[in-house]
């Protein structure tokens, strides 16, 4: 099976946007994924997945800490300039959950501590244990699929009152 044909599929399953931080001597570093899942409910556990050649891999091992922070659909440019998809440098002023860098305004914001590490081909897996979580209530999602962004639409009810 060839590399695009993966890709394609891959591309078919829709999912937020999140923007990976983490805190590595007093320098805050920021990366968008998409491959995050929630674990476990006892122990609260997500799961993460960096690429080898991301700089993140090497911060999170440092720090054994990260937050997840999901973008609202008005954080475009913000899953874009944490992709590295914005040429010029951009200065970010963060907030901060449990001491933590966390993404202002996005609708939902974690903070874990690295509780496993598991090698798998290309990436990384990191488990996390929540330590605190923030929301924000009336904030709709960025989504993506097929490789672009997306709003969410809800359905019009279809089962009759
Ligand atoms: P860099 O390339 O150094 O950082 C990325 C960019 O973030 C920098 O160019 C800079 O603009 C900005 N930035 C970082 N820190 C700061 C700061 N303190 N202040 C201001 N700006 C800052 N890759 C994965 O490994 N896993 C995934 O699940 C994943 N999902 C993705 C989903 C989407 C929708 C997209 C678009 C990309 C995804 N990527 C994923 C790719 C990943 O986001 C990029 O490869 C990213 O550039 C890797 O970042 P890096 O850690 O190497 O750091």
């Amino acid at each position: 099976m060839d590399d695009r044909m993966f890709r394609n599929a891959m591309g078919k399953f829709a999912t937020g946007v999140t923007v990976i931080t983490t805190e590595v001597e007093d320098q805050v570093h920021g990366m968008t994924a998409n491959a995050f899942m929630s674990v476990s409910l006892n122990p609260k556990l997500v799961l993460i997945s960096i690429g080898e050649k991301a700089k993140m891999r090497d911060r999170i091992r440092q720090s054994k800490t990260y937050a997840v922070s999901f973008l609202a659909e008005n954080q475009k440019e913000v899953s874009m300039q944490f992709a590295g998809q914005i040429k010029e440098e951009r200065e970010f002023e963060f907030d901060w959950l449990n001491d933590m860098p966390v993404i202002k305004d996005a609708l939902g914001v974690l903070t874990c501590n690295v509780v496993g590490e598991h090698e798998a081909g290309d990436h990384t897996l990191f488990i996390g244990e929540v330590t605190d979580i923030r929301l924000k209530e009336e904030v709709e999602p960025l989504v993506f699929y097929q490789g672009k962004y997306r709003e969410l639409t809800a359905l019009k009810e279809s089962i009759p009152n």
